[in-house]
């Protein structure tokens, strides 16, 4: 049944008439115009971008080179955002032709590239040139609660990124149901994800963020990403994210 045939049903059911209809139009013509620019709370929408490195592209040695991060972030990431941009034309296309026979793997190509987007656009962020000293306030409150100290949660995503089997991520994320920090790990970019996470701290441990400067030592280059780890970076998500998920855990 599409929207408009149960919302007019909605509408006869409730017995509301014409008033009824008359709002519809108006709520009709609000969401129009925001869509089109016009205000509202929908903000205007664009295609995805690749944001611009936090940092000069040599800024985060001798822990990882320049000929890394220019590829990583102006190749690797790029492929992602062309990819996440061309799933949803190919969707949209899909729906204005009424044919979903590619549904399943343009949905697939979408969850792939957009998680690809979103973490490589964390990651930079996970980064700071010489590193950040360790939380303080609720932050390592949360920290001390969820693995007993800091060492042992740092311990804990070394090893988890360690060991993703083949591509993937070691993630410290926040879940907002438990109201609880946990380390996930990610294999490609979304297998293994719990909905409605907020990754706060992203090691990317696919090959191409390494092998470039490690070769197949990928313990090496994952030690070298916990010391220049960003933990501010990460306290100022875990703020908004215990504030967001308040609406959601109730
Ligand atoms: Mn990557």
């Amino acid at each position: 049944m599409s929207y408009e045939l149960s919302r007019r049903d909605a509408i006869k059911s409730l017995g509301l008439g014409a008033l009824a209809i008359s709002f519809g139009g108006l709520l009709n013509g609000k969401l129009f115009a925001a869509a089109a620019g016009g205000g509202g709370a929908v903000p205007q929408r664009k295609a995805y971008e690749l944001p611009a490195l936090p940092y000069d592209y040599d800024a985060l040695k001798p822990q990882i080179s320049e000929e890394i991060l220019q590829f990583h972030h102006d190749k690797h990431h790029m492929t992602y955002v062309n990819g996440l941009n061309t799933a949803l034309q190919k969707l949209e296309k899909a729906r204005e032709q009424d044919d979903f026979a590619q549904v399943r793997a343009l949905s697939r190509d979408l969850a792939f590239n957009g998680s690809g987007h979103v973490l490589h656009t964390l990651y930079w962020q996970s980064m700071a040139p010489g590193g950040s000293a360790e939380p303080d306030g609720d932050f390592r409150s949360a920290i001390d609660r969820d693995f007993g100290s800091f060492a042992a949660m740092a311990e804990q995503l070394k090893n988890a990124s360690i060991q993703v089997e083949s591509n993937g991520w070691g993630i410290l994320a926040w879940e907002p149901l438990g109201r609880r920090l946990l380390i996930l790990q990610a294999e490609r970019h979304s297998d293994r994800a719990i909905w409605g996470c907020r990754p706060l701290l992203v090691c990317d441990v696919w090959e191409h963020a390494y092998y470039l400067q490690y070769q197949n030592r990928r313990p090496e280059y994952v030690q070298a990403f916990m010391e220049i780890a960003n933990w501010d970076f990460a306290a100022k998500q875990f703020s908004q994210a215990i504030g967001a998920a308040e609406v959601m855990a109730r």
